[in-house]
């Protein structure tokens, strides 16, 4: 079910909009969080005629309210809800036919990558890595079966920076479409439709939850006609989010802004620490003034996130001991939650992506910094660093 963001909070801070939009106290009892419900199908007065809701998996309250959240959080006319980021990416990516081509940023998450190649592939959709920091590459990759871009901006593990912009005009002066993965800055730090984008997919498993303890995707589009597209495809196939999760989810976003700020706050200590760190060769954040994106990311964000990434002298070896012995950061997949982790994508996360122009260097560590206190968890880094 498409849900339009037909609120009254366009003109409303990021955080009012993230506490109201679609979370308005109950009409029938004045509950002021949106409940649970979990009823899979609804009365009707006569055939066909019902109060919006006739099966859960078309439409559910709960679900409603989440995709009105996602859409007015990133500025759309549209959102939707499914049972898993890959859900959401999959839908998206229904509507691409055999001999279609995607131009993928040649930095993204394994499992794109996984689900272009080997489940897109299988159907006859080819993809085209291409190095998105220069978005003239757009229009040269660019092929007569091209139907979309596909980027993350900051990119998941190397935090590269792409020009929505200018990315999102080269596509559409093809005819093409742009997609942008927009999980690692969330809606509180880039509104990539605002930029041009077509379509913005979320694993909302990550930020918008925050508390490790949902999987679910989101999908903003300001496009009537993609809209239906993933309406459709939202009933036709299934994926969608159990409203136990919507509820989840809708309390994550809550927050989001002012998780968002510590989590910036707490990333920009450990990069200024690891930056003067003896055993580290590299640290990856766009908020470094010498980091390629740095310039990109000042424009096109609020501020630089909560992901770092750092190559520590002693290559895959040394990586390996360092994620092993960190105490708060826990050595785990996944990003995005008050807590700390610590993985290394080319072994974890990122495994899919080996032998391809996606693959990630072996001695890269990534950091999600979450929202303890600056101080332990800068102990904690330099113990385990040595
Ligand atoms: N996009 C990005 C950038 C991710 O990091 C992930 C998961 O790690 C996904 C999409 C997939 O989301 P999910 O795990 O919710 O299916």
């Amino acid at each position: 079910m498409t849900s339009s963001a037909e609120n009254d909070y366009r003109n409303s801070g990021f955080n009012t909009r993230a506490i109201h939009a679609g979370q308005e106290p109950d009409e029938q009892t004045g509950a002021v969080t949106v409940p649970i419900h979990v009823a899979t199908t609804y009365a009707q007065q006569g055939v066909n005629q019902h109060k919006g809701f006739e099966y859960s998996r078309t439409g559910n309250p709960t679900r409603r309210a989440l995709e009105q959240s996602i859409a007015a959080l990133e500025g759309a006319n549209h959102g939707f809800a499914f049972g898993s980021g890959m859900g959401a990416e999959d839908a998206i990516l229904r509507m691409l036919q055999p001999g279609d081509n995607v131009l993928l940023g040649n930095d993204a998450y394994g499992g794109t990558f996984r689900l272009l190649d080997k489940i897109y592939g299988k159907v006859g959709v080819t993809w085209t890595a291409v190095d998105l920091t220069k978005p003239d590459l757009v229009a040269s990759s660019w092929a007569d079966n091209t139907k979309l871009v596909w980027m993350e901006t900051p990119t998941n593990p190397n935090l590269t920076v792409f020009d929505i912009e200018a990315i999102s005009a080269a596509a559409h002066l093809n005819g093409g479409l742009c997609v942008v993965d927009n999980t690692f800055a969330t809606p509180y730090l880039q509104q990539p439709i605002s930029m041009g984008a077509d379509i913005v997919v979320h694993s909302a498993t990550k930020y918008l939850g925050g508390h490790s303890d949902v999987v679910g995707g989101l999908v903003a589009t300001n496009n009537d006609e993609l809209a239906e597209h993933l309406g459709f495809v939202q009933n036709g196939v299934g994926a969608v989010i159990s409203p136990f999760d919507c509820y989840f989810l809708l309390r994550g976003v809550k927050t989001l802004g002012v998780r968002m700020d510590r989590h910036c706050e707490n990333a920009q200590a450990i990069v200024a620490m690891l930056s003067e760190h003896p055993q580290i060769e590299q640290v990856l954040y766009p908020g470094l003034p010498g980091h390629l994106g740095h310039e990109t990311a000042s424009r096109q964000m609020r501020n630089y996130g909560g992901m770092v990434s750092f190559i520590p002298r002693g290559g895959a070896e040394a990586a390996h001991r360092i994620v092993t012995s960190t105490k708060l950061f826990t050595l785990a997949e996944s990003l995005g939650a008050v807590e700390s982790l610590i993985e290394v994508p080319a072994g974890m996360t990122h495994g899919s992506t080996a032998g391809s122009p996606l693959e990630v260097d072996p001695s890269l560590v990534r950091l999600s910094v979450g929202i303890e206190d600056i101080d332990d968890l800068i102990e904690d880094l330099q113990a385990a660093l040595g």
